[in-house]
């Protein structure tokens, strides 16, 4: 295996770790995050949708048993989703808990109507799967997979089972890193066959394969210990973006808990909120009462066929402004290598490199180390909108 920038975090640290794909995926998402689920291990209640996937998980597992001599009777299959079910409904507020059991029965059925008997030459090996395979340094990678097929001319089949309904594009799955570490388990387990992962939408009973790359298994690799470097030097510096809207821990983040107010605080918090809010809004309608103004003045000089109007003391006028959209950048360069000016505009600009830090074509490694070559200056941007009344249940906690 190659070297990995591990060796620097054990240098400091020289901690064995494991580390399973939902903590490598939390601090991909946002370091704070992995601290406060677990390092301070603060506990959150578990969305619905993760008791029905739980229960569907369950119910599959008891058909696909590999223990067994014949796949078990639909009858057998519902009562272990109405068993995982019943212990976790509580949980899930109604209507959705009536929905989801509804769907969950369903769902069920139609599999077990579609699977029991046409399975093929296919062969269930195990289902949750338990591993832990060695990385350089005593570290473990650690996980569980829902189920893995052995197909014949030693084929194997990785089984990842999803509950959502979104389903990603083919390429994203491509670049899958649970799927990357699932193969690298099964490729440690079985060795000799080879290895398809698969996500497999069951809601949608669609199946998304996937044959991961050398390139991208290695970067994923490399990936994980650089994880494990960070985390062993207790990098877990809050990430925030769009994704902060759905963090579980977000009441919990230093960037957005409530604040604590000192005893001579002078502020009226509440009277600059609505202030800003009253203002903003008195703003926006100025904008589009400014804007349907401007059209009319447009709309008056175009069939008056003039350029400028004059009327109870005030004077509109208009010239014809051009603004640059996009250069011609091979005739740009045409033009300016010849005489040395090129370099001057083809320098790195903001745009530019942002584009290339969004393209998936470019490695990570390389948007990190584009990432590092920036000078940053922090801007503290402010957002102030007034509470829907479901949001503001939610903050009285009712
Ligand atoms: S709210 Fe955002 S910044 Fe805070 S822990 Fe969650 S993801 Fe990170």
């Amino acid at each position: 295996m190659s070297a990995t920038p591990l060796a620097k975090g054990r240098e400091k640290g020289n901690r064995a770790m494991r580390i399973s794909y939902s903590q490598f995926a939390a601090y991909r998402r946002c370091p704070h995050l992995y601290r406060l689920q677990y390092v301070d291990k603060i506990a959150v209640p578990v969305g619905p949708e993760l008791h029905f996937g739980a229960a569907v998980h369950d119910a599959l597992n008891r058909m696909y048993d590999p223990g067994q001599l014949e796949m078990p009777e639909l009858d057998e299959v519902v009562a272990a989703f109405l068993r995982s079910w019943r212990g976790r409904e509580a949980q899930v507020p109604e209507p959705r808990r009536r929905a989801y059991f509804e769907q969950g029965v369903q769902l069920i059925q139609s599999h077990h109507a579609k699977y029991s008997g046409a399975n093929g030459n296919r062969r269930t090996a195990a289902t949750e799967l338990r591993f832990s395979i060695a990385l350089p340094g005593e570290h473990k990678l650690h996980g569980r997979i829902d189920r893995v097929d052995v197909l014949p001319e030693k084929k194997l089949e990785v089984i990842d089972y999803k509950t959502s309904r979104r389903m990603p594009p083919q390429e994203v799955v491509e670049r899958n890193a649970q799927l990357a570490i699932y193969r690298m388990a099964a490729d440690a387990l079985y060795p000799g066959f080879d290895v398809t992962t698969t996500l497999f939408f069951l809601l949608h009973d669609h199946q998304m394969q996937t044959i991961q790359s050398a390139e991208f298994l290695e970067e994923t690799r490399s990936e994980i210990l650089e994880t494990i470097a960070r985390i062993d030097l207790a990098e877990f510096e809050p990430d925030p973006g769009p994704h902060c809207d759905w963090c579980a821990f977000r009441s919990h983040c230093d960037l957005f808990r409530a604040p604590v107010e000192p005893e001579d605080l002078e502020i009226d918090i509440a009277a600059a909120l609505g202030q800003y809010v009253e203002a903003s809004a008195g703003e926006k309608e100025a904008s589009e009462r400014k804007a349907a103004a401007q059209q009319l003045i447009h709309d008056y000089l175009d069939r008056c066929q003039a350029e400028r109007v004059e009327s109870s003391g005030y004077v509109a006028e208009r010239r014809a402004q051009k603004r640059v959209r996009r250069w011609d950048v091979a005739r740009l360069r045409e033009l300016l290598e010849p005489i040395g000016k090129w370099d001057a505009v083809a320098q790195a600009n903001s745009s530019a490199v942002r584009k290339l830090l969004g393209d998936p074509g470019v490695p990570r490694e390389l948007k990190r180390s584009l990432e590092a070559a920036a000078e940053y200056a922090e801007t503290r941007v402010l957002r102030v909108k007034q509470l829907t009344e479901d949001e503001e249940i939610e903050e009285r906690g009712e």
